[in-house]
């Protein structure tokens, strides 16, 4: 088989060795006489397949003590009800970021379960950018303020965070967390769909200090509240076990590869190359983030006519690349560069790139 030059937004690629060493142990689990997802997630072996994905995201981030870590179903899209259900405090506002699409459905979810505030949007610039740290105006009586670190469909990250003092600062990092070091200490609570950086979908990856894992009030059913899932160890009920199975995998993989700040390089190393063909095409292509506001993981970029961008498309499917169409609610062309996304399949995707430059420029 030809692996195909994966660049989708999520589900996205995956390390091959990670899918092959899953496959060894596709039928029988360490000698189990079965499979992963054949057996008790109350058994020795789950448990420890849960306590070591934990302990993995703990080191490779320097997670502090007085954090949990949380594996969660319902997708990143139930954080942005469940934050606000858990965390929304009585005549204390919930203060969002508006950057784009992803923001924009957190607000939306937030608007139905208590008072929020807009603490800056870059709406009036089309999301092109992220507000810098100064725009951002965090109320001293926030309940919290929420952020989406990358924005997958627009293609920005933020390169640095506020400092929110006694809010507590909360983001939605889905489509880079593992992808650059972060202080977690900075932040009150993070989450992550797995589908993009850390594994296949089906599991939500949720860090929350301790203090947020307390508020969590008692009106809200069981399932939604943090601390129902903070004291039963992510198995209060049954959990989505092999796709934390393979978050392991993929954790084990980014320490094989020397953790994150060696991963952060090699993806800059990546979209560079990308970046750079876009800038040296003489306007044929055009980026469409403010180059400050580049996205290290979403690379969104356009040609002059929507004719050539689908015929862009199309001639890449051709050629054994796969997910470069831009989201549907956006249009133009995106390219996905998450952590297992090889350097090769950039360089190939830059040759492609100069080739359908020469023949349609
Ligand atoms: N936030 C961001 C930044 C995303 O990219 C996505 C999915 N693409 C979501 C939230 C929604 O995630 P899910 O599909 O896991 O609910």
């Amino acid at each position: 088989m030809k692996r195909a030059y994966n660049f989708n937004a999520g589900p996205a690629a995956l390390p091959l060795e990670v899918l092959q060493q899953a496959q060894e142990q596709f039928v029988e689990y360490e000698g189990a006489g079965m499979s992963i997802m054949e057996m008790s997630h109350r058994s020795g072996l789950f448990e420890q397949v849960n306590n070591e994905a934990q302990a993995l995201m703990r080191e490779l981030l320097s997670i502090p003590d007085n954090y949990r870590v949380l594996f969660l179903q319902g997708g990143a899209s139930q954080q942005f009800a469940m934050i606000p259900m858990n965390l929304i405090q009585e005549g204390r506002p919930a203060a969002y970021v508006h950057t784009g699409n992803w923001a924009g459905k957190a607000i939306k979810e937030a608007k139905l379960i208590g008072e929020t505030v807009i603490a800056a949007s870059t709406e009036s610039d089309d999301f092109k950018r992220m507000p810098s740290l100064s725009e951002i105006d965090v109320p001293e009586q926030a309940s919290y303020l929420h952020l989406t670190s990358n924005e997958t469909i627009g293609g920005t990250q933020f390169a640095a965070f506020p400092d929110t003092g006694n809010v507590p600062l909360v983001a939605d990092m889905s489509s880079d967390i593992l992808s650059r070091p972060i202080d977690v200490s900075k932040f009150g609570l993070i989450y992550a769909g797995a589908q993009k950086n850390l594994g296949p979908s089906g599991v939500t990856v949720v860090i929350i200090r301790d203090d947020l894992v307390e508020r969590s009030p008692k009106s809200i059913p069981a399932i939604f509240r943090y601390e129902t899932h903070a004291k039963n160890n992510s198995l209060y009920n049954t959990p989505p076990s092999f796709s934390v199975y393979m978050v392991g995998l993929v954790l084990k993989w980014i320490k094989s590869k020397g953790g994150v700040a060696q991963i952060d390089q090699y993806n800059r190393d990546k979209t560079k190359l990308i970046y750079d063909a876009i800038d040296q095409s003489g306007g044929f292509y055009r980026g469409v983030a403010q180059p400050d506001s580049r996205s290290a993981m979403n690379i969104t970029f356009r040609i002059h006519s929507e004719e050539l961008e689908k015929l862009f498309v199309k001639e890449s499917e051709q050629q054994g690349f796969s997910g470069l169409k831009g989201h549907r609610d956006v249009g133009g062309l995106r390219a996905s560069t998450y952590n297992a996304v090889p350097l090769e399949s950039c360089k190939a995707l830059v040759e492609f790139m100069a080739d359908f430059q020469k023949r349609h420029g």
